[in-house]
């Protein structure tokens, strides 16, 4: 094992620049001060972070997945984790709420910037593109983009391409969701260096990762319900409800 989180665990390969990634059933919410263990977490997000990794393929969006190695484990390209979370707000909720004092449900939109070339938007606006130090030390605090060109996390064009990837993948996303009658309020992703330096799409796209409500509603589907909700019984619920019908789109 090369590095243990606190949902997947990474495991080195034979092969250079590969490794597996292990989806564990484990859930934990603020900081890992609330931590339970789901039957069939790791397999439902496992399945269900290979299909929008293919899916952002699909749309030129490069990305670490390679292939699923079993239920449970993908083989993918091995990165450097670059240590700012990407977020993308359509509609209000958490931290944004709690941070500026908006109404939670509220709709996101921010100009679109006309000097970045057809930057990816939704009928000429944008969403928030926020950035966090992935710090469970310091507890994710927001932080600008000169934060991070300060710290040397990322250059001012990785960060600039990092929202641009970003804007790319919520569109894929709404696009996908909203016909399911699904709204995608937020999610956060992570990027990853190469070893030749490349920087792509990493860690995972599932429901522990981003927020979900059944369209026109504030009914969370996603960990929100482990979060703040009923617990852990209806989280495997609702993540069997989003499997199973993510399994029969699939197949349809
Ligand atoms: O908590 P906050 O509102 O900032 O979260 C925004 C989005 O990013 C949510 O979808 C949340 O699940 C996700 N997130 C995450 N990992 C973190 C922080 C936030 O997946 N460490």
């Amino acid at each position: 094992m090369i590095y243990e989180g606190k949902s997947k665990s990474v495991f080195k390969t034979e092969e250079d620049g590969i490794v597996n990634i292990f989806f564990k059933n484990d859930i934990t919410a603020f900081n890992g001060e609330k931590h339970d263990v789901v039957k069939d977490k790791g397999l439902m997000n496992c399945y269900m972070s290979a299909f929008f990794m293919r899916m952002f393929t699909e749309n030129n969006i490069p990305n670490h997945f390679l292939e699923m190695v079993d239920d449970q484990t993908q083989r993918c390209v091995s990165v450097d984790i670059i240590p700012v979370e990407v977020v993308v707000r359509n509609i209000a909720a958490g931290s944004f709420c709690k941070r500026f004092g908006i109404e939670k449900g509220t709709r996101i939109k921010t100009q679109r910037r006309s000097s970045v070339y057809r930057e990816p938007g939704i009928n000429g606006d944008t969403p928030l593109v926020e950035f966090f130090f992935k710090s469970d030390e310091h507890g994710d605090p927001p932080m600008s983009k000169e934060h991070a060109i300060m710290f040397g996390m990322a250059t001012s064009e990785e960060l600039e391409h990092m929202r641009y990837v970003a804007l790319q993948v919520n569109n894929v996303l709404i696009n996908y969701w909203s016909k399911l009658d699904i709204d995608l309020v937020d999610f956060k992703i992570e990027f990853g260096r190469t070893k030749t330096g490349t920087v792509i799409l990493a860690d995972e796209m599932t429901p522990d990762a981003c927020r979900l409500w059944k369209t026109g509603t504030q009914e969370s589907m996603d960990k929100d319900v482990y979060r703040f909700g009923p617990g852990v019984d209806a989280l495997a619920e609702s993540y069997k409800a989003l499997y199973d019908q993510i399994k029969s789109v699939e197949k349809a």
